[in-house]
């Protein structure tokens, strides 16, 4: 475990910037970010840093030309850069130094309580203990509170494409380990594997009293975002986008306040939709829905939250006040504690008022 402060500026992985929640009025609000995966935030030079760190030859050393394999055009190419950067991680050292470099991109982007997924299956798969990645992400959370001024919350996400039985194995070592988790969540390819392949999972991970989250209706049809709700009870929906296509579930989505966490850029780049433009966004938050925005894989997908923020402010001309309800939507759907939600309230209420004028010349 390295030393000191681990969340002190790295010249390798610094992306600039200050934070600018607070009283300062900048064009994206304050917000929390409830839909991240840690492993989608390794950047460029942090893969060639941690290559360079653990002696590993990388298929693309050249940061040149490995920049270029992130403009990828379809899922697979995706997915293949995703898992082959992912060799680099190691050591504990290596998930402290992601997600620490996470936590400085996300604070400087206005980001005050970040809710991260990790995927335990992804790295048990390529043969690193379970205990490392714990170790080395819990580390970096732990110091974000007092370096950053970011509260965090720990998600183990499942991956859906994978055996049900593994993942409960996953959750009984996660438990042995004391993993600092406040819940689990449902990732990776939707289309085959519907929710209810894992409902003794999350009903397990109820009764322990841990969360539950789902990515659900993002190339999944609507109806797994209902038997998310249904069968897993899950609290919140990751993406969600295709609830727009059953009214009925709209409706019940609006009732409850059920919280979905929007991925912008993430749905253009996976061509969940076919252009920003065609983003169904607006009309999730006419509708009345509880829909925020989120980075889901930042490094892979065109941005941080403030570069979603302001993807959807440009593209659909939202106004300070939707850009207000988005964030306070983000504050509503987290699982932070009833004062730390205040504090991210007031945080935007001060965002808002610090932006009325620009905005209203800007109109
Ligand atoms: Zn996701």
């Amino acid at each position: 475990m390295t030393s000191g402060s681990p969340l002190a500026a790295d010249p390798a992985t610094d992306f600039g910037g200050t934070r600018h929640h607070g009283c300062m009025a900048t064009d994206t609000p304050p917000c929390a970010e409830l839909h991240l995966h840690i492993e989608g935030t390794l950047e460029v030079p942090m893969v060639l840093e941690l290559a360079e760190r653990n002696g590993i030859a990388l298929p693309t050393p050249d940061a040149a030309a490995l920049r270029r394999r992130y403009e990828f055009t379809d899922l697979q190419s995706f997915l293949d850069l995703y898992y082959e950067n992912m060799a680099v991680l190691r050591t504990p050292e290596d998930f402290e130094s992601l997600t620490a470099a996470y936590l400085r991109r996300a604070a400087a982007g206005g980001v005050m309580h970040a809710e991260i997924m990790f995927d335990p299956q992804a790295h048990l798969i390529r043969g690193v203990p379970l205990g490392a990645v714990v170790e080395g992400i819990a580390a970096a959370l732990a110091a974000a509170e007092d370096e950053l001024g970011v509260t965090t919350d720990l998600f183990a996400a499942f991956l859906r494409d994978r055996p049900a039985a593994e993942a409960d194995a996953v959750l009984t070592e996660l438990l042995a380990l004391r993993a600092p988790i406040a819940g689990i969540g449902l990732d990776s390819a939707e289309v085959g594997h519907p929710p209810s392949l894992f409902v003794d999972l999350f009903a397990r991970a109820g009764a322990l009293g841990l969360h539950r989250i789902a990515h659900a209706g993002e190339e999944g049809p609507a109806v797994f975002v209902r038997d998310s709700l249904d069968l897993l009870h899950a609290e919140r929906i990751d993406h969600g986008i295709r609830s727009v296509e059953d009214p009925a579930l709209v409706e019940r989505l609006v009732r409850d306040r059920v919280p979905l966490t929007v991925c912008p850029l993430s749905n253009v780049r996976l061509h969940a939709v076919p252009s920003l433009a065609e983003h169904p966004l607006p009309r999730m938050l006419a509708a009345g829905l509880n829909v925020c925005v989120n980075s889901d894989d930042p490094a892979y997908f065109g941005g941080y939250v403030d570069d979603n923020f302001a993807a959807v402010r440009d593209a659909f001309g939202l106004d300070a006040d939707a850009l207000a309800t988005l964030a306070a939507n983000s504050v509503d759907g987290a699982f932070a504690s009833p004062a730390r939600k205040d504090e991210l309230r007031e945080a935007i209420v001060q965002w808002r008022a610090g932006v009325s004028t620009r905005f209203s010349t800007n109109a």
